[in-house]
Formats: C-alpha cells, sequence, structure tokens
C-alpha cells in the first residue's frame, strides 16, 4: 500500500479538489491511504479565529462567518444538494465549532489554538471524502485523532509511537486493504482525549508517521511545485529540481530551512527505508524528486537554503573564565528547558554564539535567564544561508553588500549568518 499526502494548495477551491479526483482516479489499482490538509489558507485564518476568541475580540464573529463561506462556497462547486449527508456533515461541525467559541476559555492559548486550528483538517477531508465519492473514488473517511496519540505538548505534539503502531496496525491497517482511507493531516490526540495538533505544516509528519505504522510502499507529497528545487526559484533564477537526494541531504535541508518537506518527515522513513516521491499534481506523469537510500551519488548538486527571522546569540563569562570548560552544560540546558532549537554555534574559548530561530517571547526569556550568569549580545531580523557542495566564489557572490555575522565551514557545506 501507499501513502499520499495533498496539501493546502492542492484543495484550496473546487476545482482543485476535481483535481485531486483526477489524479487519484490513475490509482484505482493501488491500496491507498490518502492525508489532506486543510483547504488553501485554512489554517491561518483559524489562527485568527483563536486569536479573536482568546482576546474577545469584535472580529470573532466575522472571522467565523469568512470561513464558513469559504468552505461553503467550495461544497457548494463540488456537490449536488442530494448529496444531504455531506451538507449536514459540515454543517454539524460549525454547529460544533460555534459552541466551542461560545465558551469562555479555561485552559492555556495552545490547548484552545489545537482545539479549534484542528476543525480545518476535519472540514476539508470531510469535503473531499464525500466528493470522491460521489465522483465514483469509493473512500472511507478517518479520523487521524484515533490513531495519532501524542503527549500533551499542544500545537507541537510528540508522537507516542507505540501507542500509535498499535491502534494503526489493528484498526487501520485491515481498513485500508480493503478500501481507500482519506484521513487529515497535522493532527493526534492525547491520553486525556484533547485535541493536539503536530506544528504548522505538520501535515507530512502525519503522511510519514502512517506510512511508518502500515509498513508502507512509498510515500507521495504531492506539490504545486515540480519537486525539490536546489534553491527558492523565487530568489534564485538558476534554481533547478533535484532528482534524486538521499535522506541525510534531505534532512539537512529541510532542517535548515528548505520549506518543501516538513522536517520532521524524515526520520520514520529512512528507518524503514521508504522512499519518499515529491510530485506535481498539476502535471502527476513528471518525474519529481525521489528521497531515498542509493541516491548519494545524486547529492552532488550543491543547494543553497535561506533561513529567515534568525537571532545570534553571543555568551561570554562574566568573570573571564572558560566557556567551554566550565559553562556549556549549563548553557545547553537553558536552551533545551526553553524550547529553542539551535540552528549553529560557534565556540572560542571565553565566548559561545549560537543562531537560533527568533521567538520573541522563547528567546527574551532564555535571554533573561542567562543574563544571571553571562554577558549576552543578541541580534535580530538576521538570515541563516546553507550551501551543500559549496565553492569558495559562493561566499562572494551570495554575500555581496551584506554583513557576515557568522560563518561555518566544513569539507561539503557553508553556513553564513548574514545581516
Ligand atoms: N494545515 C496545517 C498548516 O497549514 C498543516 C499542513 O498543512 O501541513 O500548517
Ligand atoms: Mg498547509
Amino acid at each position: 500500500m501507499k501513502v499520499f499526502k495533498f496539501g493546502g494548495a492542492s484543495v484550496k477551491d473546487a476545482e482543485a479538489v476535481k483535481n485531486v479526483a483526477k489524479v487519484l482516479s490513475s490509482f484505482s489499482d493501488e491500496k491507498l491511504l490518502v492525508v489532506i490538509s486543510a483547504m488553501g489558507k485554512t489554517t491561518n485564518m483559524l489562527e485568527k479565529l483563536v486569536d479573536s476568541y482568546f482576546k474577545s475580540t469584535d472580529s470573532k464573529q466575522s472571522n467565523f462567518e469568512d470561513l464558513k463561506e469559504f468552505h461553503y462556497k467550495i461544497i457548494n462547486q463540488l456537490l449536488p444538494q442530494t448529496q444531504s449527508n455531506a451538507f449536514d456533515d459540515i454543517e454539524n461541525l460549525f454547529i460544533e465549532l460555534e459552541c466551542l467559541l461560545e465558551a469562555e476559555p479555561d485552559n492555556t492559548y495552545d490547548y484552545h489554538y489545537d482545539q479549534i486550528v484542528s476543525y480545518g483538517e476535519i472540514f476539508s477531508t470531510k469535503i473531499v471524502s464525500a466528493f470522491l465519492n460521489e465522483a465514483g473514488i469509493k473512500n472511507r473517511w478517518m479520523d487521524a485523532q484515533n490513531f495519532i496519540s501524542t503527549d500533551n505538548t499542544y500545537r507541537e505534539g510528540k508522537v507516542n509511537w507505540s501507542l500509535t503502531n498499535e491502534k494503526i496496525a489493528k484498526t487501520l491497517s485491515p481498513i485500508v486493504q480493503k478500501k481507500m482511507v482519506i484521513t487529515q493531516g497535522f493532527i493526534g490526540r492525547n491520553s486525556a482525549n484533547s485535541t493536539v495538533t503536530l506544528g504548522r505544516e505538520g501535515s507530512d509528519y502525519s503522511a510519514s508517521i502512517f506510512a511508518y505504522c502500515l509498513d508502507a510502499q512509498s510515500v507521495t507529497i504531492w506539490k504545486d511545485v515540480a519537486g525539490v528545487m536546489n534553491a527558492d526559484p523565487k530568489r534564485f533564477a538558476e534554481a533547478v529540481k533535484i532528482t534524486g537526494l538521499s535522506y541525510n541531504r534531505a534532512i539537512e535541508m529541510a532542517f535548515y530551512g528548505a520549506t518543501v518537506i516538513h522536517p520532521k518527515t524524515i526520520q520514520p522513513l529512512l528507518n524503514k527505508e521508504i522512499p519518499l516521491y515529491v510530485k506535481s499534481f498539476l502535471n502527476p506523469n513528471d518525474e519529481g524528486t525521489t528521497v531515498g537510500v542509493s541516491k548519494e551519488e545524486e547529492d552532488k548538486v550543491s543547494t543553497y537554503i535561506f533561513k529567515q527571522n534568525q537571532m545570534l546569540i553571543s555568551i561570554a563569562s562574566k568573570d573571564f573564565s572558560f566557556i567551554v570548560e566550565e559553562n556549556l552544560s549549563s548553557i545547553f540546558l537553558l536552551f533545551a528547558k526553553n524550547g529553542i532549537k539551535i540552528n549553529v554555534m560557534q565556540n572560542s574559548a571565553i565566548s559561545f554564539t549560537v543562531c537560533v530561530d527568533y521567538n520573541e517571547i522563547k528567546c527574551n526569556l532564555l535571554i533573561q535567564e542567562l543574563e544571571e550568569n553571562y554577558k549576552v549580545k543578541s541580534n535580530i531580523n538576521l538570515e541563516l544561508l546553507t550551501i551543500s557542495n559549496y565553492e569558495n566564489a559562493d561566499i562572494k557572490k551570495y554575500a555581496e553588500n551584506r554583513k557576515i555575522l557568522l560563518e561555518q565551514r566544513n569539507r561539503r557545506s557553508l553556513q553564513l549568518v548574514l545581516a
């Protein structure tokens, strides 16, 4: 069996959903589990709704209406009114959501975020599943929350692999053998039965979790681009598609900011050597990119990845003690405690410099704590450029007219933090 994933852009309107049906119709011989994201920019709309709910602002009602209107427009274009089940389902879901929004918030922001934002995936899969059934592509809608078990980290759920594996093997696997399954990306559930999301753009990761637990033959991520590019075509006119990537290279690219695949997606696939295809839903017969084993040969292509919104933090001891010997473990503990991931680090005898994703609240808290024992300097609005298979001329070319605040290189890759 195979796992397919369709992201928000592939179901952004009625025409797009029809195209998904077209893509799926050419796989009628396959056993498929299809993971689908929220439609278009729904998750952003829902984020606004959560904000207005939590802060009790006037825009709550209009945000809700916008969301409803957006989905009704699509469903009206896709389904005849006689398909009353689908209409009832959607109607009921909106009533449910409205009830949620009427109650006063009684928990953390992140908790309520997950309970509300997860509706995007539910709406979308309900609509697509009903449309496919109507179009003769018989499928069964399943709630991913019944399978993806997480801890209580709202908005960044950590997967409980053994429980998830058990549920998928026991209940989902026999169903996929018989019928195409349509399910959601991005959402899971904790032991208290509350929804927990896996982090923005987490649907790729969901696809990979399902594939791992189902021992899938492959995962295909259907995108509005031709495959994985070696650079962002908006910034590099000479960007080209990469046809083959090793798992490690793909992990590195995602980690350092290539947005085409969610960073957590690759590891589970690597563990079972399940190949990942990134393909265009507009040109499904085109080759796309394959991530898998024995792709090392093709890793020679150079890649240029910018990660924006970076912060550089320099930490020095107040008493001129050597930072490396005495202080590093306590510094690392503070990063871990504040949930801040280090992208690049560099140390000298008396200072330690790191580049991290800038999150105002988390980073300020970290700096406050560091300042209790260290001298701390920081810079924001920076970019991290990671070049693999670089040439020396690249520095001149890509850092031209920019200030390089940190430079690090090894045999294969070069990283620059640029102001
Ligand atoms: N709908 C979610 C988001 O936009 C998850 C996803 O699309 O992967 O972040
Ligand atoms: Mg999305």
